[in-house]
């Protein structure tokens, strides 16, 4: 006897009640991986492809998944501010939250000429704001080579790399900015959740911990950083740093001790989310 084997909308249904075991959005993340196993779109998915033949190989993602790996590296790719980046191990996962922070920065400053993103990881931040800001250059620094490979195939991916340079830097290390000069905008997402329980089981046992932990009140970096920005910032300049949801005073508090003023930003669920000093 033959079996006829699944259709996509059969095995998509299927899927997602597998995955709501250990996914909170079980259903598009059967979704997206059948897509990508399908090579289309999600939407040409939907539209065109729900009875075609489930494909082969759509089974040994899903199981990925099941195993609570990041939807975005199963795909290799991650939407962000609408536009696609390349993401990987190694490399942080660009977050919706972090979305807050581009809009905050083509408001303040949308006549910026000169953009540095500390940590820029996929290079999300910096080349968000540089698609939408054709007269800006930008810098993106990282400790990190494996996240610095995956910026520079960004830019090169979304044509901004005429005026996206990446460079290996810590701003741990002393004089890691000696002659970048002075910029209209900095950007930062530096590393701060302060506490591992109340991240997702998938962050936790697949991103890069370097991106997400910062001593115990999750405030080492922006001890380290905030302090340089004056140094760094163009007179009349802003910088923008992502912040967790119970970190706006600690933050603002750092920034007012090394003369900076400080206004927050809520992200769209309504908490404090980008701390904007000037
Ligand atoms: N917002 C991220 C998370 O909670 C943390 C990012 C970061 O530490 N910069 O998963």
């Amino acid at each position: 006897m033959t079996q006829t084997p699944p259709t996509v909308a059969e095995a998509i249904r299927d899927a997602a009640l597998r995955l709501a075991e250990t996914s909170d959005t079980a259903r598009l993340d059967a979704e997206v991986l059948m897509a990508h196993a399908r090579g289309v779109t999600r939407s040409e998915l939907l539209l065109r492809h729900m009875r075609d033949p489930a494909p082969k190989g759509f089974a040994a993602l899903v199981a990925r998944r099941a195993a609570s790996e990041p939807v975005a590296y199963i795909t290799g790719t991650q939407e962000f501010f609408g536009l696609p980046f390349a993401v990987g191990p190694g490399v942080l996962i660009p977050r919706g939250d972090s979305e807050t922070l581009v809009e905050a920065a083509l408001a303040a400053a949308p006549q910026a000429r000169r953009v540095l993103d500390c940590g820029t990881g996929s290079g999300a931040l910096l080349l968000a704001v540089l698609a939408n800001r054709p007269q800006a250059q930008g810098l993106g620094i990282d400790r990190s080579p494996a996240a610095l490979a995956m910026a520079a195939a960004n830019a090169r991916a979304l044509g901004l790399d005429a005026r996206a340079a990446m460079r290996l830097a810590d701003w741990h290390a002393p004089g890691w900015s000696a002659g970048l000069g002075r910029f209209d905008l900095v950007l930062a997402n530096p590393p701060y959740v302060e506490d591992a329980a109340e991240l997702a089981p998938s962050v936790r046992a697949y991103e890069p911990a370097g991106a997400l932990f910062s001593g115990p009140e999750g405030l080492d970096d922006y001890r380290v950083l905030v302090p340089q920005i004056a140094g760094l910032l163009e007179p009349g300049g802003t910088a923008l740093v992502e912040i967790g949801h119970r970190q706006a005073g600690a933050v603002c508090a750092i920034g007012a001790a090394a003369g900076l003023s400080c206004v927050v930003h809520r992200d769209l669920g309504g908490r404090d989310r980008v701390v904007a000093f000037s």
